[in-house]
């Protein structure tokens, strides 16, 4: 086994992996960008090597700067986690020629899987049965939207060079099929530097099921069964589980055969996932299932497959890319219950899901292990009080249950969110915890619509609990200061109110919220009732008309975060006095919503333009989104340029001041 190893990537699976090469008596070196020198990842390191400034481009991307880190160290070998370095077959093949070893596969099988299309033939060849389409080298728009009449309508067009669902367009219809490939092309161009695309047959209700596989450099492969995949938002997983609902032994036996012949067909070595699509409208059958893509690296969603099967899947990777053979046969496999994944993220659900920045003032997680197998376990990069910086995937961790079966698995899924807790920026949890309620995912109907479907409901903002703003208007008066004592005793601050009625107004987000406490007679009385709040264990709980409610609490500059499952809401004072940068600049303005990447740029100084009309598009987390002139005017000020990394606030395009 090595004794050093190197990990060029970041976050948790940066951690995840150190965590299994610390158990394996294997000393770890991170590498870390400017905008990382505090991260979790290099604070668990044994050594930590900084390679550049904060863009990933001049720092995770840069090969020559790991491989360097790696000489530098004394590393033996090179973990690329996923992501990043990982399916780049020129650095996979420039560490061997450092004379390292690179954990993961033979730089020419991550070349064979590398572009779609050439997956593709080569999976055809191999017997392995593909989605029906075009996945030839003819690029003409014309000849593509003639191929696609033949497929049959709805397409899929999806870049050849993609991942993550980028560049990847749905198309219903033949008059939209040269708007939708300009715009998968101009998204594969800004994402992967080729504008390739293969269409293919668009399966209605698909389901995503994909099967973990595992070679070693002796001839054996493996496959730890399949992962069900299909909660999605715009092609990117949300929830996943294992093993798929509704699964047949039949259908398990021809997918892990097929998944096994993939690796075989490519000379595979080290972890992958063979990813297909099945029919979910049919059900699921052995003939029903088409191969879409391997992803030649460790998955995101890989703890569900752990859960289940109780292997460490890193500790596998490190085996075989130590030379050593499989620890485990096929027939020592077993299926142990249910596991779900929810990927908790920095994100503006009410926004279109807008991926988010801010420091995590408060964090908390249930009792749960860290990166190995456990009834709840969390992975994660970031501890209470790190950003979420714009620069990188807003993850801000994995959260995974595990069970007897998949309805208790659920559960605790369901709970474990519940009794999740973060402020400082916006999240994803109330969605996530909605999902786990969903009735139609509880009954395992799962398809990749469902979320698209049902989209309203989900990220609809749960009511605010009775009591709630009750609770943060005596917080944030400081009545109950200090923790533990009965706010009877501070009667005198809420005088210093005014006594009598007390007018309190709070800011929840954009909203105001005014509230009327009354004073009487020693008591607290908001709506004619008596309103009661004990703080306790970093909680507070309310007593207002006979109705007792907890919730969590925590405090964080001037605000105040206040829990409950499924449900968080910040609220500050209201302060007149403060403006809101957002509408002041509004009306002469275009300011990016989120950080991003200016993928458009159509407007220069001087040009007249309409209200309404799209000057910017803003790309971040795989979505494009448009910036309009916020009137009709003239463009006074370009401050940005296509191709630059943008801030979340950043005035992109300023108009002249409207007449008058
Ligand atoms: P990427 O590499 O960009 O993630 P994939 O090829 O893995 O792209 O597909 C991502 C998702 O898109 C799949 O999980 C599935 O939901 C959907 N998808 C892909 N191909 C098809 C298809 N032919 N029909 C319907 N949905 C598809």
């Amino acid at each position: 086994m090595f004794r050093k190893i190197l990990i060029a990537n970041r976050g948790e699976i940066a951690c995840r992996i150190i965590t299994t090469a610390r158990r394996m008596g294997v000393a770890t070196v991170a590498v870390c960008s400017d905008a990382d020198r505090d991260a979790r990842h290099v604070a668990l390191a044994d050594e930590a090597i900084r390679i550049g400034p904060a863009p990933v481009a001049e720092s995770y991307l840069r090969g020559d700067a790991v491989i360097a880190a790696a000489l530098a160290t004394g590393a033996e070998a090179i973990h690329p986690g996923y992501g990043f370095l990982s399916e780049n077959p020129d650095f996979a093949g420039a560490v061997a020629a450092a004379g390292l070893v690179f954990i993961g596969p033979p730089a020419g099988a991550i070349s064979a899987m590398g572009l779609k299309d050439a997956a593709k033939r080569l999976m055809e060849q191999a017997g392995v049965p593909v989605v029906p389409g075009y996945h030839g080298a003819e690029q003409d728009t014309g000849f593509l939207a003639d191929e696609a009449a033949r497929i049959g309508w709805p397409v899929l067009i999806k870049a050849r060079a993609g991942g993550g669902g980028k560049g990847m367009r749905l198309v219903g219809a033949a008059r939209d099929f040269a708007a939708e490939l300009a715009a998968a092309r101009r998204e594969a161009l800004a994402a992967f530097g080729d504008d390739g695309v293969l269409v293919e047959k668009y399966i209605t209700a698909p389901r995503h099921i994909e099967v973990q596989v595992f070679a070693d450099a002796h001839g054996n492969v493996i496959h730890a069964f399949e992962r069900d995949c299909s909660l999605q938002r715009r092609h990117q997983k949300v929830i996943e589980e294992a093993p798929a609902p509704g699964m047949t032994p039949e259908m398990r036996a021809a997918m892990g055969k097929a998944a096994v012949e993939a690796a075989r067909a490519i000379g595979y070595r080290g972890a992958g996932t063979v990813e297909f699509i099945a029919d979910g409208s049919t059900g699921l059958r052995p003939d029903g299932f088409w191969f879409m893509e391997m992803n030649t690296r460790l998955q995101v969603e890989h703890p569900v497959s752990e859960a289940i099967t109780g292997l460490d899947f890193v500790e596998l990777q490190l085996r075989i890319a130590a030379g050593q053979p499989l620890p485990v046969t096929q027939g020592d496999l077993r299926i142990d219950g249910h596991a779900f994944e929810a990927r908790l993220y920095a994100e503006d659900v009410g926004k279109g899901f807008l991926p988010a920045t801010g420091r995590l003032d408060h964090l908390s997680f249930p009792p749960a292990t860290e990166f190995a197998r456990a009834p709840v376990r969390v992975d994660s990069g970031v501890r209470p009080g790190d950003a979420i910086s714009p620069w990188y995937d807003p993850m801000i961790a994995k959260i995974i249950t595990h069970g007897p079966d998949r309805a208790t698995a659920l559960r605790r899924l369901e709970q474990a969110l519940a009794e999740t807790q973060v402020a400082g920026t916006v999240t994803n949890l109330a969605f996530l915890h909605a999902l786990t309620r969903h009735p139609g995912f509880g009954a395992g109907q799962v398809d990749t619509g469902l979320i698209a479907r049902d989209l309203a409901a989900l990220s609809a903002l749960p009511d605010a609990p009775a009591g709630e703003a009750a609770a943060a208007a005596l917080v944030l008066s400081g009545l109950l200061d200090p923790p533990g004592t009965d706010p009877w005793s501070h009667l005198r601050g809420l005088r210093l109110w005014g006594g009598g009625e007390v007018p309190v107004t709070l800011l929840r987000g954009d909203d105001r919220i005014d509230l009327r406490l009354t004073l009487e007679g020693g008591r607290i009385l908001l709506d004619g009732a008596d309103l009661r709040a004990t703080l306790q264990d970093g909680g507070v709980t309310i007593d207002h008309a006979g109705h007792s409610r907890r919730f969590g609490l925590a405090r964080h500059g001037d605000a105040v975060t206040l829990f409950s499952p499924g449900h968080a809401a910040t609220f500050r004072r209201h302060d007149p006095l403060r403006r809101d940068r957002r509408t002041e600049a509004s009306g002469d303005a275009l300011i990016s919503p989120m950080p991003g990447l200016v993928t458009l740029l159509a407007a220069k100084p001087g040009q007249s333009v309409a209200q309404g009309e799209v000057l910017v598009i803003v790309e971040a987390m795989k979505m494009e989104h448009a910036l309009r002139a916020p009137r009709d005017g003239t463009v006074a000020e370009v401050q940005v340029a296509q191709g630059q990394q943008v801030q979340d606030g950043t005035v992109l395009v300023a108009l002249e001041p409207a007449d008058g």
